[in-house]
């Protein structure tokens, strides 16, 4: 069954095909560097996250770039509010972002370009739309959009143009369907803007939002791009702006399939800065929880449905993550010697069906039930002692196989030297029928962050 995916300009569910097989050119909206990511953009970089990693488990070589918006209305107001520089005041906030996305687990794009490193980029292209008619600098210096020569503009919203009446120009980044209207390429400098400016053929300025992913997007993975990606709010405007801005300038179809996950809500609202409703991925992990079961929660909802955060949605991921480690300490135990694993090629039915899932339109609901299901299954052979160390063995490499989708395997963990003690000291406490001493190293042992299993092959250690 070839991959498919729901297309955001179509609204239909297409049948994937890249450009340059096995290639494919993934471009995905960054975060703007003015604060620190809420767990909401993560849901957005999780779920392309799992596109990517998906794509290469089908055997798709996958060339991402992901954007920082290092400078925009918003950088500006706050580096300015705090007292320091714009690329000062924007490398903590890049720092902070990178240092999250290590803790959730998602992988490095090849390239984060960011936005003041493309400001000649921009500058072509925006020479390029006014030698061909389609920008002109406006009494206030600003340069814009001539909406009127792109009549495609509004078709990815899937919005009615003849309806909406255009409301003349716009200078913010973001604006209302209510207002469309001739968009900012280039802002001309204003007291607001403090000490960021760039020269240009239109006087000092600074590029606007929109022009500033085309240029990167096409500078990096030239004119048609495989996937472009987003959250919801990103369609209008800014991804209808993209769209215009780089097919007027390079005449390509500029993307093949957009994908736009829903919003991460709380409490019936999406999350969002302006809301108010937000949290880092810093508070949660002040509060206890692990990036792993952050990013557990944000990945297991379908991207085109809205997911709600709860601290139960949470207290549920660490229960699912503690049943998968407890389940693959089991076959590890039953596969002894064998976990070097020598039966790769076997094919495991609810290992495909959780491919198979993740091919029909990223079904992560789908491929999760797939896995649990064998959880419930191969922990039930082992139950019943019908389970061979070479089918825990095989089962092994699944589960490989699939978390190299997922990314939740559990941190491999040392055992300290000390707890090893422990162990020992407790067994000999136990060959000698000293069962309060056992107790006592027990809750030594736990005290040290472990836990103790007797079984008939002697103890067993897990994290607790
Ligand atoms: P921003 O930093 O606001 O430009 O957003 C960065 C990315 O996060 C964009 O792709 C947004 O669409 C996405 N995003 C923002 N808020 C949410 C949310 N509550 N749920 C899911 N994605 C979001
Ligand atoms: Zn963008």
């Amino acid at each position: 069954m070839p991959i498919r995916f729901t297309d955001t300009y179509s609204r239909q569910l297409e049948d994937f095909a890249p450009l340059a097989p096995p290639l494919v050119r993934l471009y995905t909206c960054g975060p703007t560097v003015y604060n620190y990511a809420h767990i909401g953009n993560f849901r957005a970089y999780i779920f392309e996250d799992l596109l990517q990693r998906h794509l290469e488990a089908r055997g798709f070589d996958v060339l991402r770039v992901m954007n920082l918006t290092d400078v925009d209305d918003k950088t500006i107001r706050n580096s300015l509010a705090s007292g320091q520089r714009l690329n000062d005041f924007t490398a903590i906030y890049k720092a902070a972002f990178f240092a999250d996305l290590d803790a959730l687990r998602i992988k490095r794009a090849q390239h984060f370009p960011a936005a003041t490193d493309y400001v000649p980029q921009m500058i072509d292209m925006i020479r390029d739309l006014e030698a061909k008619g389609i920008a002109y600098q406006a009494d206030d210096k600003s340069v814009y959009f001539r909406l009127s020569k792109y009549p495609d503009y509004g078709k990815l919203a899937h919005l009615n143009l003849d309806e909406l009446r255009p409301s003349g120009r716009i200078r913010n980044d973001d604006y209302e369907k209510e207002s469309i209207g001739d968009f900012a390429l280039w802002k001309a400098w204003d007291k607001a803007d403090g000490d960021v400016r760039w020269e240009s053929p239109w006087g000092p300025g600074r590029p606007g939002w929109h022009i500033e992913c085309s240029a990167m997007a096409t500078a990096l993975l030239g004119p048609e791009l495989d996937i472009h990606c987003g959250g919801v709010d990103n369609i209008f405007p800014h991804h209808e702006a993209e769209i215009a801005q780089s097919e007027c300038c390079t005449g390509k179809k500029f993307v093949r399939t957009w994908l736009h996950c829903a919003h991460l809500m709380v409490e019936g609202e999406k999350m969002a800065k302006s809301a108010g409703n937000f949290f880092t991925l810093r508070d949660l992990l002040d509060k206890g929880w692990t990036g792993r079961e952050v990013r557990y929660v944000l990945l297991t909802v379908n991207y085109r449905l809205p997911l709600n955060f709860t601290f139960e949605g949470l207290a549920g991921a660490r229960a699912a993550l503690q049943r998968l480690d407890e389940w693959t300490a089991r076959l590890a135990d039953h596969a002894g010697e064998k976990s070097e694993v020598r039966n790769q090629k076997s094919e495991i039915p609810r290992v495909e069906a959780f491919f198979a899932a993740l091919d029909d339109d990223l079904n992560i609901s789908g491929a999760m039930g797939a896995l649990f299901d064998l959880v419930r299954e191969s922990n039930a052979t082992l139950d019943r002692g019908d389970l061979t160390p070479a089918q825990a063995a095989a089962l092994l490499a699944g589960w490989q196989r699939v978390d190299a989708v997922l990314a939740i395997e559990r941190d491999a963990v040392t055992v300290p030297a000390e707890v090893h003690a422990l162990v020992e000291q407790r067994q000999a406490a136990r060959a000698a029928k000293d069962w309060p001493g056992s107790d006592r190293l027990r809750d030594a042992i736990a005290a040290a962050g472990w836990i103790v299993k007797d079984t008939k092959d002697g103890p067993k250690l897990t994290p607790r």
